[in-house]
């Protein structure tokens, strides 16, 4: 079973389309991590795309927030104004659907699935003391989670953790990239697919993971998409011009 894995789509339909047509026959399940509304300007698209494609879609905070307002209160100005602006334009169909998105972790195919982490749904994973407390937290070999907006992980050997390093590979100019981490026996894995719509970590591209359970392997992707076109959408909706300007750098 070959299983598309991906988070924080944070509507924007561009890049999400650009992953459906870079992963195209490329797997038979997907898991969605959460965080599929909030930030962009396209969260009905987004959630039609996921609904129809995914097993599963675990709540992110911006979910819940944009179903229900639980942790609106929370959130920094820019994503509060996002918010609301998503609320006011949710179908009626598409806020049920994100009502019901279960709270993660959710344990599927074997593996732990979180929006945050396996401790808490809005628990980020940035330092690797935050990696060693979700390693702590269960036996599972392997765990998925989102949230953070960077692409991939660490890896426990031993009581010995690692940071995860991508070696990238071309398969479209610099359009498409891919890099390949075997899952090696008797080490246990902590991974983020990266964000479809948002990401952080210093490229713009759009990011997912496919996850081959037969041949215990992961691929991690990047996927080039029309940008400028998301962009125009979010200043068009009237959204913080800064959410806008941020899918342009990654950051
Ligand atoms: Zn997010």
């Amino acid at each position: 079973m070959r299983i598309l894995v991906y988070s924080d789509v944070h509507a924007n339909a561009e890049a999400l389309l650009a992953v459906a047509r870079v992963a195209q026959d490329q797997w038979d399940e997907s898991v969605c991590l959460g965080d599929v509304v909030g930030y962009g300007a396209s969260p009905n698209e987004a959630i039609e795309w996921v609904r129809k494609n995914s097993t599963l879609s675990v709540r992110g905070n911006h979910d819940r927030a944009c179903a229900s307002g639980d942790g609106l209160e929370r959130f920094q100005a820019t994503a509060g104004v996002a918010a609301r602006w998503t609320q006011s334009q949710l179908s009626p169909e598409s806020r049920s659907w994100l009502q019901g998105c279960p709270r993660g972790p959710i344990e599927w195919h074997g593996a732990g699935c979180s929006h945050g982490s396996a401790l808490d749904e809005d628990h980020y994973v940035l330092t690797d003391q935050d990696a060693i407390r979700v390693f702590e937290a269960n036996d599972l070999r392997l765990q998925w989670c989102g949230h953070t907006h960077v692409q991939g992980g660490y890896s426990l050997r031993q009581g010995q953790l690692h940071r995860l390093k991508i070696r990238w590979k071309p398969v479209d100019g610099d359009k498409v990239c891919q890099g390949i981490l075997p899952l090696e026996p008797g080490e246990q894995y902590l991974l983020n697919p990266g964000s479809v719509g948002q990401p952080r970590d210093g490229d713009w591209r759009a990011s997912f993971a496919i996850w081959d359970e037969d041949a215990k392997t992961v691929w991690f992707y990047r996927a080039s998409y029309a940008v400028a076109v998301a962009q125009r959408r979010i200043l068009e909706a009237g959204l913080p011009p800064v959410l806008a300007q941020r899918l342009g750098r990654g950051l």
